[in-house]
């Protein structure tokens, strides 16, 4: 039996500079972890066949399905503000694009499929602990509703990866709209290979920006698009208390999607200095720093167009520099609409910015819980018998009190009933995060007793976010002192 996947794939059209050709390396002994049955649907393949035998060959790189053109992807990229000029997919390998059910062409990649050229010192493969979280996270991701690559399956490859210690070798398939980076831009920057960059751009306005094609400026409306996805996307991680990690160029997509789960965490306690990643050691990538890196990524971007802006260099700078400078409005109005739906004001005054920020500060002066608190507030909007859970949240509580009046103040300018605006909150702000107590224990139990069970438990509760899910309200509480994890660590 061959599956067949309808592959219909276009980067690998593009000339040979922009990737190796490279076949996955095959494994001992293939064993599926998971498939995820929906997004197969989604993606118009065959879910049994994909979970057979013959399928899990396919998924972990024991056979390359008809039609595929494997490569890895050519990329530079900044790594903590350094640049090096060489990165590229060191272990993954893309097989193909398929078109969705919504028409959306998307990457079908394998993560830890081998050693590829630009593997530099790296083995090319991928422990089972890094893959599991970023199954879990990319899917609990989008089941926030957030733009981000996606999780079609894992599974383990019978062999074993060596770290600091040996441990279990995994692959992850992995969707998106594309592995397209700032990163990739880069790289034909600094050869300084012109025709490349504009092959690059043209590719991704048609894939991507196909209305920045009409524009009589298309390239300069191309990086406004990415400007506004990336302002779009950097706000909501703010809404959700999300901390990427790893803010490397390299780990920006085109497409405005969240993609490369390394280190990357949920803060439980606000604070906007929050780190987790072991290697962010200055801080560079702090939940409250995102937005000022975004900013750097995208001047990263620009410069790399400005051949293709104009043909007058300070043309193109000048146009590069208003367009960058939209960043910070775009930001600042997408994060501000985003609090405001936290908060359930319909309406916009000019001091709810004023109003949110000192929530922000009260939480933070008080250790609130940042995801607790929100969803505590969609129940308090509903009445001040509400309050009690929301308030007990704060070291003083009197923190609370004092904001929750002129919170109750300004609600009362708004013209929805208390039912609809509480449904509205509770849409805004979930119930369920993936705590990352929550996950380094699901890594444990899978890493060290082979039992996958709270990997599927914590599944299936990030993926109805916004629920309350009684049975499984244990998931939706902070860490007690003893389980707080201070460090998330790359694979
Ligand atoms: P990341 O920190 O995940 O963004 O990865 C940075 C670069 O290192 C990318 O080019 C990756 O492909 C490469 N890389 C990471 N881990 C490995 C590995 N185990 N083997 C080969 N390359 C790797
Ligand atoms: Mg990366
Ligand atoms: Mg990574």
């Amino acid at each position: 039996m061959t599956i067949h996947f309808p592959f219909d794939n276009t980067y690998a059209r593009l000339p040979d500079r922009f990737y190796a050709r490279i076949e996955p390396e095959a494994v001992t002994a293939p064993r599926l972890i998971r498939l995820n049955r929906d997004l197969a649907l989604h993606l118009g393949l065959d879910p049994d066949h994909l979970s057979s035998p013959d399928g899990v060959e396919l998924l972990s790189g024991n056979r390359v399905p008809d039609a595929a053109e494997p490569i890895a992807m050519a990329y530079a990229g900044h790594q903590f503000g350094q640049f090096v000029p060489q990165l590229g997919d060191g272990r993954a390998i893309l097989l193909g694009e398929v078109v969705d059910q919504n028409g959306i062409r998307r990457d079908i990649q394998l993560k830890g499929s081998g050693p590829t050229p630009f593997s530099r010192r790296g083995d090319g493969r991928a422990a089972l602990g890094p893959v599991l979280r970023e199954y879990l996270l990319s899917e609990a991701m989008a089941a926030l509703g957030l733009p981000t690559t996606r999780a079609l399956a894992a599974v383990l490859t019978g062999e074993t990866v060596v770290r600091e210690t040996p441990l279990p070798g995994a692959v992850l398939t992995r969707v998106a709209s594309s592995h397209i980076r700032v990163g990739t831009f880069q790289l034909f920057a600094a050869r300084q290979d012109t025709e490349g960059l504009r092959l690059l751009a043209d590719y991704v306005i048609g894939r991507h920006y196909p209305h920045a094609a009409e524009s009589d400026r298309p390239y300069r409306a191309f990086l406004d698009q990415v400007i506004a996805a990336q302002a779009d996307l950097i706000a909501r991680w703010l809404h959700i208390g999300f901390i990427h990690g790893v803010m490397n160029t390299d780990n920006m997509s085109i497409a405005g999607e969240t993609i490369d789960y390394g280190p990357c965490a949920f803060m439980d306690a606000y604070d906007p200095a929050t780190v987790f990643s072991s290697i962010d050691r200055q801080g560079r990538y702090a939940y409250g720093n995102q937005p000022r890196i975004g900013l750097w990524n995208l001047t990263r971007l620009a410069e790399t167009l400005l051949p293709l802006l104009s043909e007058d260099e300070e043309k193109a700078v000048a146009e590069a520099s208003e367009t960058l400078e939209a960043f910070a409005g775009k930001f600042e109005a997408a994060y501000h609409a985003g609090l405001r739906r936290k908060l359930g004001l319909l309406t916009e005054r000019e001091e709810d910015p004023t109003l949110a920020g000192d929530l922000l500060k009260a939480m933070a002066e008080n250790q609130a819980d940042f995801t607790l608190t929100f969803r505590r507030l969609s129940d308090a909007a509903a009445g001040p018998e509400g309050d009690e859970a929301a308030r007990n949240l704060f070291i003083n509580p009197l923190a609370y009190d004092a904001w929750a009046t002129r919170w109750r103040e300004r609600l009362s300018q708004e013209p929805q009933d208390a039912a609809t605006r509480q449904a509205a909150m509770r849409a805004a702000n979930p119930a369920f995060i993936p705590r990352n107590h929550r996950v380094e224990a699901m890594i444990q139990a899978a890493v060290e007793q082979g039992d996958f069970a709270p990997f599927e438990e914590l599944l299936m509760v990030l993926s109805r976010p916004y629920e309350d899910q009684p049975a499984f309200a244990h998931y939706s509480e902070p860490p007690e002192p003893h389980q707080r994890v201070y460090r998330t660590f790359c694979g």
